[in-house]
């Protein structure tokens, strides 16, 4: 067994032009750079609490984000998800049926902002040994691989919001929103 190490990434911030360029497709998935980079960025994910990342989010130009949902106190049901990288995804289909929701970003540090997004999607993608895998997510998980694909697209959540009145600070959405 290769035993690698792990790092956690530096965090591109809303302003750099990394998180508004093209990503290409990782074309071999079995590289030690692109093993490298999943590992690092599974580890900056749990370092930093986030439930999902972005390989953009790390100045990386490549088609990868990791889900790693668990519950929180919005969506207690959340599903414990092993962090998961998805590697070339294809959203293939979207419901017709939306959800608001609060999201954040790690690029977007200190804001919340109301975001709709389809409550289901079917994905398509390359696991990290190059397998694919086609699946239909739901609910906080689909709005996760919804916000990290338009990581891949080059959006960031607040080009999703409908209106400036529905950002709010972190610590506004405390109070206001996980307290009650
Ligand atoms: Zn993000």
């Amino acid at each position: 067994m290769t035993v690698r190490s792990k790092a956690i990434l530096k965090v591109a911030e809303i302003g750099n032009p990394v998180l508004r360029s093209p990503t290409h497709p990782i074309a071999n998935i079995h590289a030690p750079m692109v093993q490298q980079l999943i590992d690092n960025l599974i580890h900056t994910a749990i370092k930093t609490n986030g439930v999902g990342i972005a390989a953009p989010q790390v100045s990386e130009s490549l088609q990868l984000f990791i889900v790693a949902s668990r519950p929180n106190l919005r969506y207690l049901h959340a599903p414990v998800m092993e962090p998961t990288p998805m590697i070339n995804p294809q959203i293939v289909a979207y419901s017709d049926e939306q959800e608001q929701g609060w999201e954040g970003c790690l690029s977007v540090p200190g804001m919340r902002g109301l975001v709709g997004r389809s409550r289901e999607i079917e994905v398509l993608w390359c696991d990290r040994h190059g397998q694919p895998h086609q699946k239909v997510f739901t609910d906080f998980v689909a709005r996760i691989i919804q916000h990290e694909y338009d990581h891949l697209n080059g959006k960031v959540f607040l080009d999703r919001v409908e209106s400036t009145l529905d950002l709010m600070s972190d610590a506004e959405y405390h109070s206001q929103i996980v307290c009650g």
